[in-house]
């Protein structure tokens, strides 16, 4: 339409132009040729309109193919004209009327078309300079947009503090190098990791140390890496790394790496701070195949590693998933449990190794879950200590432990020792003290009728504050046994000086006793060096005949397990013991 808008115009121009002169008699035109310069003008107009429209875009190509666009334009207008020309015949004797009535001065017509041509000229120059300078702004604008749009993506897929992608980025980069790994048949590892002691790092220093701590490790870690690997931030402490690998061994060197690199002390402003990593790698395809899946293996592998001891690597096993999702469902139930009356506790006899009659009871604690059954504590315990529960639940231990011992005493067993275990958080609670010594009152029973069984691991972690606690139980006149003696890294130094009354033999060693000549010996020595420390040697897990005589040859005080006695309900204990 455009084109033809144009070349009519331009031909409208022509022939108008041609009708002004006013011919005496008229011009003839050849139909043919008058045809022609209408279609060379239309032709003409539309590839020159083309061209220039297709060619908005700056370039030096660009202009060349602009002067080109004019050159057809000229070419248009002038065909168009001199077709036109070729299609007017001027009879013989025609005069120009417009010539002769006086009309316009040549001269003056000839002044008016070259002021109104360049008028018009310089109009559209100064209309494609003003385009051209908007367009220019334009441009600045849609750069300067661009830029913008750049740092939002940037901040909406990186972690503000460390620059690292963070969990949307990371959830890409893990689909895409699932992707390349199923096209190309490797693995994938997905490793969480978590940094231990950093929350002491912030609490003694100040988050803005802290800050700059997690800087340092990320720039340590991404050194470690290559540039195709990932390393992002969740937030916290909490970092990801994902790395195509072809072995399991090669997620296992760089988590080797990664855990020495962390573990190297940092100096940030004068201050070495010291902290180490806990890693939970899970693979592609051997653990699982979508992202999620993957995060969530490595995480609960992760919590697996922290929980054995922390500042290592641990690889997912089916058993960690399994663990991880019913122990969040525990966790509710748990905290439900002592309102709906679900714990109990059973009672294991001690006796005296060569065979005496029971000297007392190890209270056991139970959890009678109304759909898994009975749980024993090694399922729950972890729980409740992870969430604080342990401490009311420690509490109703010890009341319900304390309750149950009167009632013996009452029955005539004036003579029997309660024994109740305590764990790491309870001993680290403030009140402690004060709460056993009320539960004692409460329940009348002297002091001395009471053990507290302290695993090595708690009694070592904070020696001085130990210390303190336990002096401050023994002068009240309650006992206290190191109990799983031999799994944890005690120095002779401390427990010297523990006020500990009773060492309970770890039932590790016992089990073994009489295949290994190694637990033989450690058995024995633990025995010798009970005695040389004036404390109650105890073995538990005792479950045969044989090591019933062995321990008993070798001087152990106590003897605890199977063999002499499961655990069991107060009243069957009653009935079986009493
Ligand atoms: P522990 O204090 O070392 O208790 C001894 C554990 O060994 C008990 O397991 C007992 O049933 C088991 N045992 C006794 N004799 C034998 C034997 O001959 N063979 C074998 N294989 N095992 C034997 P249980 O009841 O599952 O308790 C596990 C751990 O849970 C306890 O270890 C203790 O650390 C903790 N625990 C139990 N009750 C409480 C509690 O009320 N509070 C706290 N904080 N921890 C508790
Ligand atoms: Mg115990
Ligand atoms: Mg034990």
């Amino acid at each position: 339409a455009g084109a033809v808008l144009l070349g009519l115009g331009i031909a409208s121009m022509h022939y108008l132009g041609m009708s002004a002169m006013r011919m005496q008699p008229g011009i003839d035109y050849h139909p043919g040729w008058f045809i022609l310069s209408i279609v060379i003008a239309i032709g003409a107009a539309g590839a020159a309109l083309w061209i220039a429209f297709h060619l908005r875009e700056e370039g030096r190509r660009v202009v060349r193919l602009r002067v080109l666009a004019s050159v057809i334009m000229g070419l248009a207008i002038v065909g168009m004209h001199y077709t036109g020309m070729a299609a007017a015949s001027f009879p013989e004797g025609s005069v120009c009327g417009a010539m002769i009535n006086g009309g316009i001065d040549a001269q003056w017509l000839a002044v008016l078309v070259i002021v109104t041509t360049l008028g018009t000229i310089g109009i559209a120059l100064v209309a494609s300079l003003f385009d051209r300078q908007m367009r220019l702004r334009t441009g600045i604008l849609a750069r300067s947009l661009e830029r913008a749009n750049d740092k939002l993506v940037q901040a909406a897929l990186h972690d503000p503090l460390t620059q690292l992608p963070n969990r949307s980025l990371l959830q890409d980069r893990i689909e895409q190098t699932l992707e390349k790994a199923r096209r190309r048949g490797h693995r994938v590892a997905v490793m969480f990791c978590d940094l231990d002691g950093f929350k002491a790092v912030n609490d003694a220093y100040g988050h803005q140390l802290g800050d700059r701590l997690l800087v340092a490790v990320s720039e340590r870690v991404t050194h470690l890496l290559r540039p195709q690997d990932t390393l992002a931030r969740l937030g916290g402490d909490e970092f990801v790394v994902v790395l195509a690998v072809d072995e399991p061994d090669d997620a296992a060197v760089v988590a080797e790496r990664i855990i020495a690199a962390v573990s190297d002390p940092f100096l940030i402003d004068a201050a070495e701070l010291q902290v180490s990593a806990s890693l939970g790698i899970a693979l592609y395809p051997e653990d699982a195949t979508s992202e999620r899946e993957l995060m969530g293996h490595a995480d609960a592998a992760m919590y697996h590693t922290k929980q054995s001891g922390r500042n290592g690597y641990t690889f997912f096993t089916p058993s960690m998933q399994v663990s991880a999702n019913r122990q969040l469902r525990l966790l509710q139930d748990l905290r439900r449990a002592t309102d709906r009356g679900e714990l109990l506790l059973h009672y294991q006899p001690k006796f005296m190794a060569a065979g005496a009659p029971a000297v007392g009871a190890e209270a056991l604690l139970r959890w009678q879950h109304p759909e898994l059954g009975l749980l024993g504590p090694d399922v729950f315990i972890p729980i409740a200590e992870r969430s604080g529960l342990i401490v009311p639940i420690g509490e109703w231990v010890l009341d319900q432990a304390c309750a149950q011992l009167r009632h013996w005493h009452d029955l005539g067993h004036a003579h029997w020792t309660m024994a109740v275990n305590l764990s790491p958080l309870q001993f680290a609670a403030t009140g402690l003290l004060e709460m056993v010594e009320a539960t004692l009152g409460r329940h009348g029973l002297a002091p001395d009728r009471l053990t507290l069984e302290i695993t090595e691991t708690t009694a070592m972690k904070n020696v001085e504050s130990s210390l303190l606690i336990l002096n401050a139980l023994t002068t009240l006149g309650v006992r206290i046994a190191i109990d799983d003696f031999g799994t944890g890294y005690s120095s002779l130094l401390y427990l010297k000086r523990m006020p500990a009354t009773e060492l309970k033999i770890d039932r590790a060693f016992v089990r073994d006793l009489e295949e290994s000549a190694e637990d033989a010996a450690i058995v024995a020595s633990i025995v010798a060096l009970g005695r040389s420390l004036q404390l109650q040697v105890v073995a538990e897990g005792v479950e045969t005949a044989g090591q019933r005589d062995y321990l008993s040859d070798l001087g152990c005080d106590q003897l605890q397990g199977y063999h002499l006695g499961r655990p069991m309900p107060a009243d069957e204990f009653l009935r079986n013991v009493g």
